[in-house]
């Protein structure tokens, strides 16, 4: 480690150390039907979102915690992976993980590391850049992660604890825990969607843009890409880069889209209330906000327009796709196109019984279609599909009473949009809506134990002062 970034850990731990209070610990112990300490909340997701809910509740003393992630120690999330972009979209100084903490933030760490002309200089955040960032919040913090861990089951356990079963390396094992939070990313509550005419193809022909791809391999060959977000964007791009013969990228709408809305809606007013908003408005912002999706930078489209390979298709819905000798061909409303690999980069689906971890429990999870019906005009299945989440993050039952336990299990992703305006995984949000679900579960985890509370205050006789002293040393 740099002498920079050894004095920037220290200075966070000092700044740290002198906003401490409250320190007490107010949670007691509590222990699982297998006769083992059980915590107090299980995070499941490394990532950003994981990371900075595992820092407000050690800074609310709910320190029984742990954060346990499948993937390994350093490569959590989109950066090194499937996020083909070379710098984050957001603007530099849009704080986040940092919780408002001046020496936790990104440009705090970036200047301790390159110094301070580097970040006057600098344009966007590298992303590799922003996971390295990353990996130094979760040491700095001391934060408790898990990596190689993946969390298959849930189920209610006695006690009104919740029951993870948890799959590693070295095989199955089960903890117990009062709540659960799924910071699961993007396709934590479903899966990526491809568009139905393309769920055919092999995939050695068609993947999502979130699967990996051996973009070397697209050298020399005609790539299509379905989409016209950001993402398409960056994955026509790398196929370019890489030297592919020829990119097609078909854009569904009749004109691709320019604004970003959630640039719009980056302001604390939105994102600190929206979700106290009636579901009247929450629904009419928030399907403005999704049938728009992420609107790309003009480096982003500047990164495809430099080559004379790249092809933009304005209005052409795919409707069939077939595999013939020569590749696959693509029909779309604006005629036929010849590709031979496609990547669909078309978001997400909010699918509870793809997942896992949700499969027990998956018809139970209340949806927005459950709770809130729109005036025909604005009617849209695919958000229809989104959970419909209690004001502390909480999933809530489809059919009251069927799985009362859920309520303890908690989402902060993508698919808490529908519910919180900005989801708060995503960078411009997490400031507001991490204290936000910090919020919530201590707030449960305090209610619940009430009777605790009452009895322990009962008992407390710690005395501040002795009057007999007082007495005795009263001049006569
Ligand atoms: C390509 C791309 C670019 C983006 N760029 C920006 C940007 O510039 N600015 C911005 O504000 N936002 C951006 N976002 C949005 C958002 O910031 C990211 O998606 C971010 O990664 C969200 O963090 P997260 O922790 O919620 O999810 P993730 O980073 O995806 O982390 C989720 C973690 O959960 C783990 N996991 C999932 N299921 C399980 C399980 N069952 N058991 C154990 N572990 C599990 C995964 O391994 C993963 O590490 C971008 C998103 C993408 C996809």
């Amino acid at each position: 480690m740099s002498d920079g970034l050894a004095a920037l850990s220290a200075r966070v731990r000092s700044d740290l150390a002198r906003i401490a209070h409250p320190s007490m610990p107010w949670l007691t112990p509590v222990t699982g039907p297998d006769g083992r300490p059980a915590l107090d909340v299980l995070i499941v997701g490394g990532g950003q979102s994981g990371l900075a809910t595992a820092f407000a509740l050690l800074r609310s003393r709910v320190g029984n915690i742990l954060v346990l992630d499948k993937a390994d120690a350093g490569s959590e999330g989109p950066w090194l992976s499937y996020a083909r972009m070379p710098t984050l979209r957001s603007p530099k100084d849009f704080t986040g993980p940092d919780l408002d903490i001046p020496c936790l933030t990104y440009q705090s760490w970036h200047e301790a590391k390159f110094g301070e002309q580097s970040w006057r200089d600098l344009n966007l955040i590298p992303r590799e850049y922003w996971a390295d960032y990353l990996v130094w919040y979760r040491e700095v913090l001391d934060l408790p992660v898990r990596n190689g861990c993946e969390v298959i089951d849930i189920a209610p356990a006695a006690g009104g604890l919740l029951q993870a079963t948890v799959r590693s390396t070295d095989g199955e094992t089960t903890i117990h825990a009062r709540k659960i939070v799924l910071a699961t990313g993007q396709e934590g509550m479903g899966d990526w969607n491809i568009p139905e005419p393309l769920r055919h193809l092999p995939p050695s022909r068609c993947v999502h843009s979130g699967a990996e791809i051996d973009i070397a391999t697209l050298r020399g060959r005609r790539v299509a890409v379905i989409g016209a977000g950001a993402s398409a964007f960056d994955n026509a791009a790398v196929a370019l880069e890489t030297g592919a013969a020829r990119v097609d990228l078909l854009c569904r709408r009749a004109e691709i889209q320019l604004i970003q809305p959630y640039r719009w809606l980056t302001f604390r007013g939105f994102l600190r209330h929206f979700s106290e908003l009636d579901d009247a408005w929450r629904w009419r912002f928030m399907r403005a906000v999704l049938e728009l999706r992420e609107g790309f930078p003009q480096h982003t489209y500047d990164r495809c327009a430099v080559h004379a390979a790249f092809h933009l298709h304005e209005g052409a819905p795919i409707v069939a796709a077939r595999e013939t000798a020569d590749g696959v061909v693509l029909q779309t409303a604006q005629g036929e196109i010849t590709a031979d690999f496609v990547i669909s980069a078309t978001g997400i689906t909010m699918d509870f019984a793809r997942r896992p971890e949700l499969k027990r429990f998956a018809g139970n999870i209340a949806r927005w279609s459950d709770r809130y019906r729109p005036d025909p005009s604005e009617r849209n299945d695919r958000l229809g599909a989104f959970p419909y989440l209690a004001d502390d993050y909480a999933l809530c039952e489809r059919t009251p009473g069927e799985t009362p336990w859920i309520r303890d299990i908690h989402v902060f992703a993508i698919a808490s949009t529908m519910s919180f305006g900005a989801s708060g995984s995503s960078i411009n949000a997490m400031t507001t809506a991490v204290p936000k679900l910090a919020h919530g579960l201590t707030r449960g985890l305090f209610t619940a134990d009430i009777d605790k509370h009452w009895a322990s205050f009962q008992a407390y006789d710690v005395r501040q002062a002795d009057v007999r002293r007082g007495a005795a040393g009263r001049q006569a």
